[in-house]
């Protein structure tokens, strides 16, 4: 691993790796299944090609700047995606280029998923990753957003009235999702090893 001090700048041409969450939105049919980014409802992740950050402040420097938020965030410590709002999808990321590092993580100049899972968000953020139970289904709203639940949650929702206007199987909406980005799966225990190895 690469060893830098916390709010160091350094430029690697030789990926390094971190966890991010992302949202999740698609076709009715899953057909098209996209990653989103979970702070703001900004454009979609890009497919078969790197992910460039800009200035989210629109700020003429190079990204990431020290003194700024911008760049492709990532954490080395899965847990604190925990506290992220309606995560869909827990994954690996490969980061390159500029690279601002923190105590907990990166900002870095290009960005590519390298593994994706989906997540029960409610499993996620009550029990974390490695006790989350495999998401059976996958919710989609009529604005295209997906939410994918375990079965428990999934009874959950019914029981409290949160809309449930479409069921989708996992399986098939996760299937798509590795395939538009050409990735593998996230294996939790995998999450779990990535960690270890720091
Ligand atoms: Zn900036
Ligand atoms: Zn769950």
């Amino acid at each position: 691993m690469l060893q830098v001090r916390a709010g160091a700048r350094t430029r690697l041409t030789e990926p390094i790796h971190g966890f991010r969450t992302w949202t999740l939105a698609g076709s009715r049919d899953a057909a098209e299944v996209r990653l989103l980014p979970i702070a703001d409802a900004g454009h979609p992740w890009p497919v078969r090609e790197p992910l460039r950050a800009e200035c989210a402040k629109r700020r003429h420097h190079r990204v990431p700047a020290l003194d700024c938020t911008c760049g492709i965030h990532a954490t080395t410590e899965v847990d604190l995606l925990r506290r992220t709002r309606d995560p869909a999808v827990l994954g690996t990321l490969a980061m390159w280029g500029r690279i601002a590092e923190h105590e907990h993580g990166f900002r870095a100049e290009y960005g590519y998923p390298q593994r994706l899972s989906l997540i029960c968000q409610l499993c996620f953020w009550q029990n974390g990753v490695e006790r989350s139970i495999a998401c059976e289904v996958v919710i989609r709203h009529r604005s295209g957003r997906m939410v994918p639940l375990c079965t428990p949650h999934l009874e959950l929702c019914e029981r409290y009235g949160y809309p449930v206007p479409l069921i989708l199987d996992a399986g098939i909406v996760e299937r798509s999702l590795l395939d538009a980005y050409a990735v593998d799966v996230l294996r939790f225990a995998m999450a779990r090893r990535v960690e270890e190895a720091r």
